[in-house]
C-alpha cells in the first residue's frame, strides 16, 4: 500500500536534488558575490566623484586667489619703482606679506593638485578591477544559465510525472505526506534500519516498532524528527 507513495516520495526527492543543484550553484554564489561587489565598487565611484568635484572647485577657487595676489605684487612693484624713499618700507612690509600670501596660496594649489592625482588613481584602478569583475560575471552568469537550461526542463518533466503519480497515491497518505512536507520534514517516509529512524538515526523503542503491526498503513512516526517510519 506504501508503494505509490515511495514512487512519488522519490521523484519528489528527485526534484529537491536538482532544485538544490540550482541554488546551491557555485557559479550562481560567485555571481551573486561579484554583483555585491560591483554595486559596491559603483558607490564608491560616485563619491570618488563626488569628491573629485569638490576638489576642483576648491582649486578653481585658490587658483582666482593667486592670480589675484600675483597682480596686488605687480602693482605693488610699479607702486615701490616710483615711490618716495620714505614710503618705501611701508611698500616693501606690504610686499612681503602679499608674497607669503602668495606662496602659502601656491602650496595649497600644489596639495589640492596631488588630491586630484590621487583620487583619479582610485578612480581608475576601480575602473580597471570592474572591468575584470564584470568579465567574471559574466562567465559565472553564462554557465549558471547553462545549468539552469539543462535542468529546468528536467524539474519540469518530473513535477508532471509527479502529478500524473498524485493520483494514484491513497488519499488518507497524500494528506499526511503534503502536511509533513509542508513543515520541512523531507524525506516524509523513512526505512526502519536496525531498529533505527534512518532519517535521524534515532533508535526506535520496541513498543513502538510493535505498533508497526497494528498501525494503519503499517507506519509509525519518529518520535525525534517526525518522519513517518515503515518497515520492508
Ligand atoms: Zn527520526
Amino acid at each position: 500500500m506504501l508503494d505509490k507513495i515511495l514512487e512519488y516520495q522519490s521523484i519528489d526527492n528527485e526534484i529537491v536534488n536538482l532544485e538544490n543543484s540550482l541554488s546551491r550553484s557555485t557559479d550562481r554564489i560567485r555571481a551573486t558575490e561579484i554583483q555585491k561587489r560591483l554595486k559596491d565598487q559603483h558607490s564608491m565611484l560616485v563619491m570618488l566623484e563626488n569628491n573629485a568635484n569638490k576638489v576642483n572647485e576648491s582649486y578653481r577657487k585658490a587658483s582666482v586667489k593667486y592670480q589675484e595676489y600675483l597682480s596686488k605684487l605687480e602693482e605693488l612693484e610699479k607702486q615701490m619703482s616710483n615711490a618716495d624713499e620714505s614710503k618705501l618700507s611701508t611698500y616693501e612690509n606690504a610686499y612681503k606679506d602679499f608674497a607669503m600670501i602668495a606662496s602659502g596660496l601656491e602650496k595649497e594649489i600644489n596639495n589640492i593638485y596631488a588630491d586630484v592625482l590621487q583620487i583619479s588613481k582610485e578612480y581608475e584602478d576601480i575602473i580597471k578591477r570592474s572591468k575584470t569583475e564584470r568579465a567574471n560575471f559574466d562567465k559565472y552568469k553564462d554557465s549558471y544559465a547553462k545549468l539552469k537550461n539543462e535542468v529546468e526542463p528536467k524539474i519540469e518533466k518530473l513535477k508532471t510525472e509527479l502529478s500524473k503519480k498524485e493520483k494514484e497515491v491513497e488519499c488518507e497518505l497524500f494528506k499526511i505526506y503534503k502536511h509533513k512536507r509542508e513543515s520541512r520534514i523531507f524525506p516524509v517516509f523513512v526505512e526502519l534500519a536496525s531498529n533505527k529512524c534512518s532519517g535521524c538515526r534515532m533508535e526506535v523503542s520496541a513498543s513502538k516498532i510493535g505498533q508497526m503491526k497494528t498501525n494503519k498503513y503499517g507506519i509509525i512516526e519518529c518520535e525525534n524528527c517526525g518522519r513517518l517510519i515503515y518497515k520492508k
